[in-house]
């Protein structure tokens, strides 16, 4: 086991992580940007080292100082987070060339699944179903061409996009030209790539995912789905597990496509494989994330296993002890994620708790967030013993919750919890444009 990791990320992941090291008895470095300074992950860890101006490039995507700092303390290990250089897979060569251990797959599998339409080949030739759509277009008349195969409306995607950007609805054919241009400009933009393909756009459907552990032995374990259909711009805002869509049935079949979609790419570590349910049962895989999902936290809830603690041991070389059929999941979970409207500084802070509630944050009364980075600021977590009783905690635990000086969307989740087809648990992913939230 290790005995020092270096978290190269900030804010609540960061938080998480170094709590889970100090349960393991293993000591931390924490990097910090000069905006970051009094960030409370730089406070927690045992040890901090600046990387760098505020800028997201000049500081946590600073790959180069980021090596440093885990060369400079003796570090054996790098945990990204989400985010940042998570899916980095250079970032991940990077941290094996100085022999320090990545944590998280090969970075063959990170580009593999990195490549949206590179993943997708992979999972035809391994038998999942992957939503209709096109290989990479290369041109207008190209574009022409395949739309019309795949029929309107459709979706262009950034190969290499991710956390809800990237994607572009066109809805007839006199949209798609301007559309192809701009989804190729900005994918370049972006990612520095600007490979773009199509996807038929499918609705109504839901988005159900599958969280999976692999270790170096190729044993895996699938701990369930999250639902994650409450979404702004294909952005995630509360996700739950497990999902009241999937019967018994149709979960085994979900769980077993993922397993395959891990073996398919030769993963290790944790890693979650998304997909779209449409309304006759039907699923499609949309792309595997390679890393800690921001919602990890309801699977922890229901499944009693620590993802964070996992990764860590996994990629130490540490063998899962557990098989499929001792994975038991109980009641229900919750995540409502706390999103900053506004910079400012926090003024005063009441941070809800009890039985099955967990507030997953970096702030602190007199924390000023700062304006550079992803607006998260917390992620309220509930488990219940049923999907009503998960339901009520959250609502109590949303209104307990006080975050001052920093404009927040704590009234928006109590009014998604309020809504009846909410409470029926029938919603798909247009929930929050249909319902003018
Ligand atoms: P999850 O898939 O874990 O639910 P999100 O899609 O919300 O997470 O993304 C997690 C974080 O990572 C967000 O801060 C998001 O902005 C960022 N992110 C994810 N993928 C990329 C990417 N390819 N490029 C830039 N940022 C990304
Ligand atoms: P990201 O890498 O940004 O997470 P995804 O490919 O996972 O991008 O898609 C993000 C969200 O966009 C999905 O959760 C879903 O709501 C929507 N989406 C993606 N593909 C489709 C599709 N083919 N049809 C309908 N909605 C889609
Ligand atoms: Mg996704």
């Amino acid at each position: 086991m290790f005995s020092k990791i270096l978290i190269a990320n900030r804010g609540e992941v960061a938080v998480r992580i170094i709590r889970a090291c100090k349960d393991m008895g293993i000591s931390t470095v924490a990097v910090y940007s000069e905006a970051d300074e009094e960030s409370i992950h730089v406070a927690l860890a045992d040890e901090a080292i600046c990387v760098g101006k505020a800028s997201p490039k000049d500081s946590y995507l600073n790959m180069e100082n980021i090596i440093s700092a885990a060369l400079v303390t003796g570090a054996q290990a790098i945990h990204p987070g989400y985010g940042f250089l998570a899916e980095n897979a250079g970032f991940a060569r990077l941290c094996k060339k100085f022999g320090l251990v990545f944590i998280g797959p090969d970075a063959k599998v990170i580009e593999k699944m990195g490549d949206k339409d590179a993943a997708r080949k992979l999972m035809v030739q391994a038998g999942v179903p992957v939503v209709p759509g096109s290989d990479l277009i290369e041109n207008l008349q190209q574009a022409r061409q395949e739309a019309r195969r795949i029929g309107f409306p459709l979706l262009i995607k950034a190969s290499a996009g991710g956390g809800g950007k990237g994607i572009r609805l066109v809805k007839d054919e006199s949209q798609l030209e301007h559309a192809f241009l701009m989804a190729a400009e900005e994918a370049k933009n972006a990612f520095g790539n600007g490979n773009v393909y199509m996807e038929k756009y499918l609705a109504p459907v839901k988005h159900i995912e599958i969280q999976l552990l692999s270790d170096e032995k190729g044993n895996t374990v699938c701990l369930g789905e999250r639902e994650c259909s409450i979404q702004r711009n294909n952005q995630k805002l509360l996700e739950e597990a497990p999902s009241s869509g999937l019967s018994a049935e149709l979960r085994e079949r979900m769980m077993e496509a993922a397993g395959r979609a891990a073996k398919a790419a030769g993963y290790t570590n944790a890693g979650t494989v998304e997909f779209l349910l449409d309304t006759d049962q039907n699923f499609y895989f949309m792309e595997m994330n390679t890393r800690l999902q921001v919602e990890h936290p309801i699977t922890e809830e229901i499944s009693g296993v620590d993802l964070v603690k996992w990764q860590i041991r996994i990629a130490s070389g540490v063998l899962l002890d557990m098989k499929q059929e001792d994975i038991r999941l109980k009641g229900a979970a919750i995540e409502c994620r706390i999103n900053a409207r506004s910079g400012g500084t926090v003024t005063f802070l009441h941070v809800p708790g009890g039985p099955g509630v967990r507030f997953e944050t970096a702030l602190y009364q007199g924390y000023q967030v700062p304006p550079f980075y992803d607006s998260l600021i917390g992620k309220l977590v509930v488990h219940g013993q049923n999907r009503e009783e998960a339901i009520r905690k959250m609502q109590s635990a949303l209104c307990e919750l006080v975050v001052e000086g920093v404009a927040n969307n704590i009234e928006e989740q109590l009014e998604i919890l309020d809504d009846p087809d909410f409470r029926k648990g029938e919603y798909f992913t247009d929930f929050i444009q249909r319902k003018g939230l």
